[in-house]
């Protein structure tokens, strides 16, 4: 788990679970012969990853984005997608009973699969309200991202918001689209500082590359526009991007070379 100071704020980049993908489809247009050489895949063509939420903490509240793979899960789907499940909650000093916020990137299992395994007795979860359509309602190019068991339980506390949106605290939630229609990241704002949480829109440091957009994709040339104004203002104001599906949590400076956007991992 990683500390991040920001001003007053705490944040940690939390493990929400390790699994494995398709590195094909991670991959999307980008050949194996490329890829393999940035990371290499399993036996069965597999790619390792996990989740890491990011957990803020501020004199006001405490926001949790994305909860990860969660828990419980039976054989069958452990062994697709070689899951090891891991408890979000270990090693802070706040449990699920404090959070106050959830905020949703989007529904699939492996960002937001955890809420049933927690206690979260006051949270309210803010959702995009596409998303929350689109997850209800999944067609078959969709359907095996969202689990219905997993995702009808938020009705009960949930926020449906529409289009870009601003919380207390300078923490600020980015439509982009791409990923799936009512997908969003999240950028934590504090005086000149800030923070980003890239979710899908940069799944890892790997897919810095504007066309390295994943087959999963719905949008996929949303996706590209997306980065093309969200690497923009990620430059002008110096942000630190945190990413969500490296095996290992990790953050970086975008820089450019000869206009192609390159890390700086800190
Ligand atoms: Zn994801």
């Amino acid at each position: 788990m990683r500390h991040i100071k920001l001003g007053s704020f705490d944040i940690y980049q939390l493990n929400g679970g390790k699994f494995a993908l398709d590195g094909g489809a991670m991959f999307g247009v980008v050949p194996k012969a490329i890829w393999e050489k940035l990371i290499s895949p399993d036996e069965k063509n597999r790619i390792p990853m996990a989740v890491h939420p990011l957990l803020v903490k501020t004199q006001k509240a405490v926001y949790l984005i994305d909860i990860g793979i969660g828990k419980n899960w039976d054989s069958k789907f452990k062994e697709i997608y070689d899951v090891y499940e891991e408890d979000l909650f270990s090693n802070l000093d706040v449990g699920p009973e404090d959070v106050d916020y959830i905020i949703a990137t989007h529904l699939h299992f492996d960002h937001m699969a955890g809420y049933i395994n927690y206690n979260f007795k006051k949270a309210k979860v803010i959702v995009q309200k596409m998303e929350w359509q689109d997850a209800n309602f999944p067609h078959l190019r969709s359907r095996a991202s969202y689990i219905k068991e997993r995702i009808e339980p938020l009705s009960e506390r949930i926020i449906l918001i529409e289009g870009d949106y601003k919380l207390d605290d300078g923490i600020y939630l980015i439509l982009t689209g791409g990923h799936t229609r009512g997908h969003q990241i999240v950028l934590i704002e504090r005086f000149d500082k800030g923070i980003i949480f890239m979710a899908d829109l940069v799944p890892t440091v790997h897919h810095i590359n504007y066309p390295y957009i994943m087959g999963y994709d719905l949008y996929p040339v949303d996706t590209l526009y997306a980065r093309y104004r969200i690497y923009s203002m990620i430059s002008k104001y110096n942000y630190l991007m945190a990413f969500e599906h490296d095996r290992e949590a990790k953050v970086g400076y975008l820089k450019f070379e000869n206009d192609k956007p390159k890390l700086e991992l800190i």
